[in-house]
């Protein structure tokens, strides 16, 4: 077939009108691809405000809100119930953002945060945190019963909040008090041995507690030491090799030295070990109580520093209550001897042993055999020296047998508000 001249004119406008349509829809085309088809929503962080967690002050929030396509339309904040705020923004810049929680009334609150991008789906984002605001330190409170005290005795230190606390530390005695966590919500314990010879008198108890939101509450209690007395009496005649044992010095601080890094390692055991009343150790008569104040024939007076109870070799001695065994030798002056960490500061001694049972690091249960009775090192005959130690400090065993100090409904004492919330 041949052209005709029109079909030459006819032929061109085909090509050119697509063209022309073409070129405004390819335009159009790329403005709309990304807003039609775009459904990735911007990326939103914050970094200075974590979901339930507790906060003090102003709190100073870093926004990053980005969207590659097609853009960001709007970036806005809410705090609570209140309208929400819209912030400028710089894309890709991080915001700086402060939130004034100073002012906030204490308990829950929520920040949310929405950047919402410019396509037609409006793709957003949105971030909810529910927090705490709390500006008020804790309270804390000691049952009045608790802050008194005999000499040579046990100071149970029960301490209230009315809030969960991060840390809490106190100084007694020029001493790190540490608290330990009880069963009752928001209730705390610490054991303090009172010694023998510290005088009667009215001492300072600072104790100094953090809440979660970091405000610390302060307040000094008075501990006071009463008299205690012990009985006077007992002269004590060790044979020459033995006063020879107790005049040279060495020998005494060799054994403190080995029974205090014993004792240490109460101190740093924040567990709870015992379980319970304690068990007298082994079967005899009590021949010399704790306290006593008694005179050696080589001069020297000091008081007694643990329980005897006197029967023959060979009678069989058992661990007081649940612990782990710190010392396990031969001393000069103790004898055989075995120390037992209770946790938490307490730890308890058996000495002049005839033989020993168990060995450093063992774990031993309330009433296992860890020995016999003896006469090793400085005694004068077959009885055990029960000793008993609280944060490095000798008190009275005995008392331990008495009273439950686990729980503070155990030892009959009640907090002004009941103890529990
Ligand atoms: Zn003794």
């Amino acid at each position: 077939m041949k052209p005709t001249p029109t079909d030459t004119q006819t032929r061109k406008t085909p090509i050119l009108i697509p063209v022309l349509i073409l070129i405004p829809l390819i335009a159009l085309g790329f403005y709309i691809g990304p807003n039609l088809l775009d459904t990735t929503p911007p990326a939103l962080t914050v970094s200075g405000l974590d979901r339930d967690q507790h906060y003090r002050g102003s709190l100073t929030l870093r926004i990053t809100a980005t969207d590659e396509n097609p853009g960001l339309a709007s970036l806005t904040i809410k705090v609570d119930d209140a309208l929400p705020t819209a912030l400028n923004f710089d894309d890709d810049e991080p915001i700086s953002w402060t939130l004034p929680t100073a002012s906030f009334a204490d308990g829950p609150h929520t920040f949310s945060l929405m950047a919402v991008d410019r396509s037609f789906h409006r793709n957003q984002t949105q971030h909810t945190f529910p927090f705490y605001i709390d500006n008020t330190p804790p309270t804390l409170q000691v049952p009045p019963e608790t802050l008194h005290v005999g000499q040579g005795k046990t100071l149970a230190l029960f301490l209230q909040t009315d809030e969960p606390l991060s840390e809490v530390t106190g100084e007694l005695f020029n001493k790190a008090i540490a608290f330990y966590p009880t069963d009752l919500k928001n209730l705390y314990r610490s054991f303090m041995g009172i010694s023998v010879t510290y005088p009667i008198e009215k001492y300072p108890l600072t104790v100094t507690a953090t809440d979660l939101a970091g405000n610390e509450g302060v307040k000094i209690f008075q501990i006071r030491v009463t008299k205690t007395s012990f009985a006077r009496g007992g002269y004590i005649t060790l044979s020459p090799q033995k006063q020879r044992i107790m005049m040279d010095k060495s020998k005494g601080r060799e054994d403190n030295a080995k029974r205090g890094e014993a004792y240490a390692k109460a101190d740093q055991e924040s567990r709870q070990l015992w379980e319970g009343k304690f068990i007298r150790p082994t079967e005899g008569r009590l021949t010399s109580p704790f306290g006593k104040y008694r005179e050696y024939n080589t001069g020297v007076r000091r008081h007694h520093y643990g329980t005897d109870i006197a029967n023959v070799v060979g009678t069989p001695v058992y661990a007081s209550n649940h612990g782990i065994v710190t010392l396990a030798e031969k001393l000069h002056i103790y004898g055989n001897a075995v120390i037992l960490n209770h946790g938490q500061g307490v730890s308890t001694s058996y000495n002049h042993l005839s033989e020993i049972h168990v060995t450093a690091g063992e774990r031993v249960e309330k009433g296992e055999r860890i020995g016999l009775m003896g006469a090793t090192g400085q005694a004068t005959g077959s009885h055990l020296h029960w000793g008993m130690v609280v944060k490095g400090v000798a008190v009275a065993p005995e008392e331990w047998t008495e009273r439950d100090f686990s729980s503070l409904a155990s030892v009959g004492l009640s907090l002004p508000n009941g103890g529990q919330r």
